[in-house]
């Protein structure tokens, strides 16, 4: 597979993971949410699917993303045949396993009709969706919808404020990354992606801008300066992406082919020499595992101090069961004291003088 967000991650968390997995206690290490934020068609889903390296959302001219989509990677672990199994499940169809892609764009097609209707209608109600795979870090991605401003279909006067406040709800959060998508065919400064991500993070700590569409560029124009910061500045700056077009997606264009493509086209033109590290899905996944990598140091401390807390109490409780003795006779009295002090618990519970089981 192409998946080439995580890649760098992936080992970092690991291996924590396992040292949580020797003291018992389940992964602690919650990597931010990433979000798409943009205007209607200015290639968000595009993006995501190129960064989870697998062909599953819906992407088309007109408005396909009508209800907020959580997407859920979680690592599952290599076969022991080396073989990998990917696959999808959603919280609507619990326990049906999806290992079609094509047939999850299809279920995301059909469940988004069921709650927003089958004419243009938006819903903030979310489709939640967990694909495991070896290949993925676990990260929750989150599609929106795309700002618009022009009621159709079944959409409602105030479409554009609606679709504002559904987007509002995830990107305020703190902890939410940002990839502001802005095509590179319109005026960065009337951004609805950049406007949006402004309001909910003003000092672009968490702000990525994504300038996409770099090949259909009215002729004689360039993206250079917009990649450079020099249009407006952005902290965590902006990579500029070639996404599939619409006939590549009537042409089935898988999106191997389309990083190839992406390649070939940031080579072949000579103002974007000296860019290459702002140029293409490949970079802009490096650039996210960049800020998850600071992001895993930035907690490291806290969980330092958790195992260390851990290992008090564990010691605490091991020494109250005594000494560890190696005969028959000390190991009985050993266990005569684990029960009593059980027993002692589990009366004082029951009697409720006590809300919790404890051995001290
Ligand atoms: P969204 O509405 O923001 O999620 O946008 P989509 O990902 O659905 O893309 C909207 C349309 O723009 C689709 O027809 C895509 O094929 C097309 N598109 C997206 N990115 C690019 C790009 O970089 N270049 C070209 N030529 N077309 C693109
Ligand atoms: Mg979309």
């Amino acid at each position: 597979s192409a998946a080439p967000l995580g890649s760098s991650v992936i080992p970092i968390v690991n291996k924590l993971q396992d040292i949580f997995a020797q003291l018992g206690s389940h992964s602690t290490i919650e990597l931010p949410q990433v979000a798409v934020v943009g205007s209607q068609s200015s290639g968000k889903s595009s993006v995501l699917e190129s960064l989870v390296g697998r062909d599953f959302l819906p992407r088309g001219s007109d408005i396909c993303t009508r209800r907020p989509l959580v997407l859920q990677l979680l690592q599952t672990k290599r076969k022991p045949d080396g073989s990998e199994e990917e696959y999808g499940e959603f919280l609507h169809l619990p326990g049906k396993r999806f290992s079609d892609f094509s047939e999850i764009r299809r279920e995301i097609q059909a469940e988004t009709d069921r709650e927003a209707g089958g004419n243009k209608g938006v819903s903030d109600k979310q489709i939640r969706l967990k694909i495991f795979s070896p290949n993925v870090l676990d990260i929750t991605l989150v599609d929106l919808p795309g700002i618009t401003k022009v009621p159709v279909g079944d959409q409602p006067s105030d479409i554009e404020a609606r679709i504002r406040t559904m987007i509002m709800s995830y990107i305020k959060q703190p902890s939410c990354l940002i990839l502001a998508v802005t095509p590179a065919n319109s005026d960065l400064a009337n951004s609805d992606a950049l406007q949006i991500a402004g309001n909910a993070d003003p000092d672009g700590y968490r702000t990525i801008g994504v300038i996409t569409k770099l090949d259909i560029m009215d002729r004689g124009t360039d993206a250079r300066n917009l990649l450079l910061g020099k249009v407006i500045p952005l902290r965590l700056g902006y990579i500029g992406v070639v996404n599939r077009s619409q006939e590549d997606i009537l042409l089935n264009q898988s999106i191997k082919d389309a990083l190839v493509a992406e390649e070939k086209f940031f080579r072949s033109r000579p103002v974007y020499n000296g860019l290459a590290d702002r140029c293409g899905v490949p970079q802009l996944a490096k650039k996210l595992n960049q800020i998850l990598v600071q992001h895993i140091k930035a907690i490291l401390p806290g969980l330092k101090s958790r195992i260390s807390s851990a290992l008090v109490s564990v010691a605490k409780e091991h020494a109250s069961y005594g000494e560890i003795t190696e005969s028959k006779a000390g190991q009985g009295a050993l266990l005569l004291n684990i029960l009593s002090k059980y027993c002692e618990a589990f009366s004082s519970m029951v009697e409720g003088k006590n809300g919790e089981m404890s051995t001290h």
